[in-house]
């Protein structure tokens, strides 16, 4: 690696998915320039191919009416099952362990009225204490919700002072200071602030082998990194689409439901006529019969619009590929890393741990004696980041349409403006 725009450039010409940037809008400012997009964190951009699966739909409902159900090109009754595969790849699972449906916190609702069962013994819940704010409140209100103290019961998991990384050691030591009375623990499996990215398989056994159950909210971890949700044991995960899988604002959710549970039929959920068994679901009076793996956790019929935005996204994903995309990951954040490192360790602080199998493509940046008008100053600079109080800023730069030229004018950019 060395500092020269051409070192950027060659990077670009030698990127095997160099190519993939074209199939995205690129945002741009108004002298028409391409925006540099780092903000695929938080909303990812929108594949060209978006519109015409959408439109595809459309047509079929604007033709068929209620006949599109069976007759559209792509049926809309069975159209979640055209994700599943894809979905599963991309976040390392069984096609059997995932469904897409609802939203991320409705889905970590749901999940957790089947995974968070407390008992007078056993009720208290394992959080990051830096957790996403849904999270946190959706977590404090199952404790109420089953008669709890929302602060007696959630114990945090929390960086030593000083530090912003969390420590396993200490994972451990609440684990077994409390093990016995925590009923679930659910991280997020990337952390939306730090993006340190957790070993999800050592969390899940730790949990497991004192009889917790454990989830994950991978909303930071779907499409960005590979999180081997099958192998990793967990009881449960969740994802949001509209991040790093580029489906559009507020597009549906992923589950995960491990396979050990697809045909546990006395598990407690909420169900509704889309957990019932397909053949005799439009016979309508039927006893309630629920449908094997994380299908049997869907309630309603999906929104088709968003689920043709996902598929859009899936396609590109699947033949990009997770391993190649990881890959590129690697080298593009490393890179970020080393120009940043090279602004000084006096002027810039990298929070985002150092080791590539610790985190995704995001680096949190805190800049000294910075404020938030910095931040923005690099956007009208033509730099979109997101700025989290109190002084970090996030910058996600995506394997799918980021390049190493684009890393590198962010970074001369911003040492313009220190
Ligand atoms: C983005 C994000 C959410 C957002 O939740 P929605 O239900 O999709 O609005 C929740 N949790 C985490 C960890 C996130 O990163």
């Amino acid at each position: 690696m060395n500092l020269s725009l051409d070192y950027a450039i060659e990077m670009d010409q030698k990127d095997p998915l160099k190519s993939y940037r074209d199939l995205f809008h690129i945002p741009k400012d108004k002298f028409g320039n391409d925006l540099i997009y780092f903000c695929g964190n938080s909303l990812g951009l929108q594949p060209k191919t978006t519109k015409s699966y959408i439109e595809q739909e459309l047509k079929d409902w604007a033709e068929l009416g209620v006949e599109g159900h069976i007759e559209a090109k792509n049926p809309w009754l069975p159209y979640h099952e055209f994700l599943t595969e894809s979905m599963a790849k991309v976040v390392g699972a069984k096609p059997i362990e995932v469904v897409t449906m609802n939203t991320l916190t409705a889905n970590l609702h749901f999940m957790m009225v089947s995974f968070y069962q407390p008992n007078k013994k056993r009720y208290k819940i394992v959080i990051e204490s830096d957790a996403f704010p849904s999270d946190k409140y959706a977590v404090e209100s199952q404790l109420r919700h089953h008669g709890y103290d929302d602060k007696e019961g959630l114990i945090l998991w929390k960086p030593r002072k000083g530090e912003e990384l969390l420590r396993y050691e200490d994972l451990e030591q609440i684990m077994q200071d409390q093990g016995n009375e925590i009923a679930l623990i659910m991280i997020g499996g990337v952390n939306y602030y730090t993006g340190q990215y957790f070993d999800l398989k050592r969390i899940t056994e730790l949990g497991h082998k004192h009889g917790c159950k454990v989830g994950f909210d991978c909303a930071h971890g779907g499409g960005n990194v590979p999180l081997n949700l099958h192998n990793s044991g967990a009881d449960f995960a969740i994802w949001c689409s509209y991040k790093y899988l580029n489906s559009g604002p507020g597009s549906l959710s992923g589950c995960f439901v491990h396979e050990r549970y697809a045909y546990d039929k006395n598990l407690n959920r909420f169900t509704g006529w889309w957990s019932h068994n397909k053949e005799t679901r439009f016979n309508m009076r039927h006893d309630f019969d629920v449908l094997p793996g994380a299908e049997g956790w869907q309630l309603s019929n999906p929104p088709i619009l968003s689920l043709a935005a996902i598929r859009a996204s899936l396609d590109i994903f699947n033949e990009a590929g997770m391993d190649a995309l990881r890959d590129k990951s690697i080298k593009l954040t490393g890179y970020f890393e080393y120009l940043m490192n090279g602004l000084g360790d006096d002027v810039v602080r990298i929070i985002t741990p150092s080791n590539p199998k610790e985190r995704g493509c995001q680096l949190s940046i805190q800049v000294k004696n910075a404020n938030k008008e910095l931040h923005d100053k690099l956007t009208d600079s033509g730099v979109i980041t997101d700025w989290r109080e109190p002084d970090v800023i996030r910058c996600a730069p995506v394997p799918l349409y980021n390049t190493f030229q684009d890393v590198y004018l962010m970074v001369e950019r911003l040492k313009g403006l220190l």
